[in-house]
């Protein structure tokens, strides 16, 4: 058994160099980009469930430890429940013990949006996917150092984990 969760990274912070991940595991990655997306919130309605709703479309937070994924250690690629827009690599999942999935980076500076969130009182990083805009989570600063020292916690119901199936090479 190997203890650590997560690769020693040899650089520090996220440079920008080299090649993405999601472009390391020599699998085929779907684009479901083609696929019509609603154009109104009665329509991501009718599409979600309640609870996906809620999170996705109203930037709600599901409740800690609640999430189908919190704890979650299969491989696999994370997609935005609403859209299909790959999010997340398993890879950079870790045991954050917040009771909600946590992840040090986006498989991609592309596939999501940042912005400032003054909500409740605080000032946070809010996470949207950049295809369809829909809510994820939160990204806070105090997620492992050696991984580049962001947390991203997300809501399990924002999230379809696909599970890798491609040869590992
Ligand atoms: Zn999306």
């Amino acid at each position: 058994m190997n203890g650590g969760i997560l690769s020693s990274a040899a650089e520090d912070g996220p440079s920008g160099t080299g090649a993405p991940a999601w472009q390391n595991g020599g699998m085929a990655v779907e684009d479901r980009g083609a696929e019509q997306l609603p154009t109104s919130e009665e329509g991501w309605r009718a599409r979600l469930t309640p609870e996906q709703f809620h999170v996705l479309r109203e930037a709600r937070t599901e409740r800690a430890f609640t999430g189908a994924y919190v704890d979650t250690e299969q491989d696999g690629l994370y997609r935005c429940a609403a859209c299909g827009n790959l999010l997340f690599d398993s890879r950079t999942k870790y045991h954050s013990g917040t009771g909600w999935p946590s992840f040090t980076e986006a498989i991609s500076p592309e596939a999501v949006d940042l912005l400032h969130d003054t909500a409740h009182g605080m000032t946070r990083i809010e996470v949207r996917c950049a295809r369809c805009q829909s809510h994820l989570g939160h990204v806070f600063p105090d997620g492992p150092r050696e991984a580049g020292g962001e947390r991203w916690c997300m809501n399990s119901a924002a999230l379809d984990l696909e599970p890798r199936t491609g040869p590992e090479g």
